[in-house]
């Protein structure tokens, strides 16, 4: 996962966390507090087919009664909260480039993030 600006600098450090500026270009990731409430939508946007697609797919080969349903909700639980940390990297990363291509700020100042850092 790239930054969305040079395309080269890496967004994560670790598992779940980020880097404040890019490492390359020094674009600022987090541009004001809350900026990454948007990437719920994202999240839900990967979330939601995820977890009714595994559910509907188990659904096709049980018993379809609603001991099935309750075990398969239970099922489709523990399956996805592995996958928590990676869609966690994917809803900021789609955020970040979803705000980057359709921001309304794009060209101004305050998108550059680089007025107080200089990458090495
Ligand atoms: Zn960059």
């Amino acid at each position: 996962m790239r930054c969305p600006r040079c395309l080269q600098g890496k967004l994560f450090r670790g598992l779940m966390d980020m880097w404040e500026h890019c490492p390359q270009c020094g674009f600022r990731f987090e541009r004001e507090p809350g900026y990454f409430t948007g990437a719920m939508y994202a999240s839900t946007l990967i979330t939601l087919p995820l977890v009714f697609g595994l559910f509907g797919l188990m659904w096709l080969f049980s018993s379809r009664t609603l001991l099935a349903a309750e075990v398969l909700i239970l099922v489709t639980t523990v399956l996805t909260l592995p996958l928590i940390p990676l869609i966690f990297r994917y809803s900021r990363t789609l955020w970040l480039y979803f705000d980057w291509r359709f921001g309304p700020d794009r060209q101004t100042e305050g998108r550059s993030g680089t007025e107080e850092f200089r990458p090495s």
